[in-house]
């Protein structure tokens, strides 16, 4: 029997089995179909928070204790694996600031150098620049990951870790005997362990119903097309209108996404293609030039403001929560899975645990 089961191979869950295997703990991860194949696939890899002073406190805290770790983590499992997920300084250009006074503020908590670059300036860093930006923002730290890429690595590591991952092992319910789950049942059977851990990113608000509590975290559709250019073309992040462009080092460049609230339909449309390929050509014309290899969706785990709910189910003492990273689970889910680790298992928190405590979300 594991110490922990945790349910989703997703990156957060991923994470989090990592964590606690780092500490000793023998993991079993229950997948309902193919480890890390929904939102933590689909996603960008940028790792910070688009226009992250519209953000809490709480998620900008996140973001910077997992900042900190990133580059140190990649070079760790790309050492143990063989599997490099290109952490890559790329910066971030934001091109449409309107509100100075919070982006100032929250400079100064969070960032290690901002720059406001003149239009001029803005196109020697992004010479494919389309628009001549009244005012912008360069955030020359920013950095990305190719998260396909970390999370087939972070497997490999996990399982290198002796962690179990299940594949096609969906949870359906959980067998509660007074303020413990006793186990959870599987088509496999019922499986125990003394603690267990939610992770199962848009689909946590469905597993966690049957034990009394009403989490609000829904699925947020985001669609992404993908261009195939030569390695250099494109060297920023950049961000216009809520629009992005993410260069990788292989010439391909990402652009997402949209924001849907269409329940777990992950299909692409024709509307969300349109819509990306006009803001695409807009911000950076040279890309209509470039074939478009891939339109995909992904379902993020959404919550109200972004934040996680990360900590112990307020009803169930053996039952953990780590879920509803929103648009942000690549740069939060390092310093989450670290901080439910520390939770679980009673060590102090490099961060204050109160704004991520799930009986906080309930309504
Ligand atoms: C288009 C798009 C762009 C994004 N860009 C970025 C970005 O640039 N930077 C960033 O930080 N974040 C980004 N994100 C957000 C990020 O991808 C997510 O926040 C993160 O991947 C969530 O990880 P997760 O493990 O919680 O969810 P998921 O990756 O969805 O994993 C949840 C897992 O739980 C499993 N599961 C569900 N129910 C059960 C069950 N009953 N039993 C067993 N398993 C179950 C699922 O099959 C799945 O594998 C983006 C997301 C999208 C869609």
């Amino acid at each position: 029997m594991a110490d922990c089961i945790v349910v989703g191979a997703g990156l957060i869950g991923m994470l989090t089995a990592q964590a606690l295997a780092g500490a000793g703990v023998t993991v079993t991860v229950l997948e309902k179909s193919r480890p890390a194949r929904e939102s933590s696939w689909a996603g960008g890899g940028i790792l910070s928070p688009l226009y992250p002073w519209r953000y809490p406190r709480a998620v900008n805290a996140l973001a910077r204790e997992s900042q900190r770790h990133y580059p140190g983590f990649c070079r760790q499992l790309c050492d143990a694996t063989g599997i490099d997920p290109q952490w890559t300084r790329s910066g971030l250009l934001i091109a449409d600031i309107d509100d100075v006074s919070a982006v100032k503020q929250w400079a100064e908590l969070y960032a290690d150098e901002l720059i406001w670059p003149t239009a001029e300036q803005a196109r020697e860093l992004e010479p494919l620049l389309g628009i001549a930006p009244e005012l912008s923002a360069w955030l020359p730290g920013v950095a990305q990951v190719r998260n396909p890429r970390l999370v087939q690595s972070l497997q490999a590591f996990v399982e290198q870790q002796g962690v179990e991952i299940r594949p096609q092992c969906p949870v359906q319910g959980w067998k509660v005997h007074g303020r413990r789950v006793a186990s959870v049942t599987t088509p496999q059977g019922d499986v125990s362990a003394d603690h267990y851990v939610v992770a199962g990113g848009a689909w946590t608000r469905e597993l966690l119903e049957a034990t009394g509590i009403d989490l609000p975290i829904q699925p947020v559709r985001g669609q992404m097309i993908l261009f195939k250019g030569q390695p250099g073309l494109v060297s920023r992040i950049t961000l216009y209108q809520g629009h992005y462009a993410i260069p990788r080092r292989d010439g391909h460049v990402l652009f997402g996404s949209t924001l849907e609230y269409t329940g777990f339909d992950k299909r692409t449309t024709a509307v969300a293609r349109e819509e990306l390929t006009r803001a695409a050509y807009e911000l950076l014309p040279g890309l209509a030039e470039l074939p478009i290899e891939k339109h995909w969706a992904g379902l993020r785990p959404g919550s109200p403001d972004g934040t996680p709910a990360v900590g112990p189910h307020p009803e169930i003492d053996n039952l953990y929560i780590n879920a509803g990273h929103f648009r942000n689970g690549v740069v939060l889910g390092l310093a989450s899975a670290g901080l439910l680790a520390d939770l679980l298992l009673q060590r102090p928190t490099a961060l204050d645990a109160a704004p991520y405590l799930p009986e906080l979300f309930l309504k």
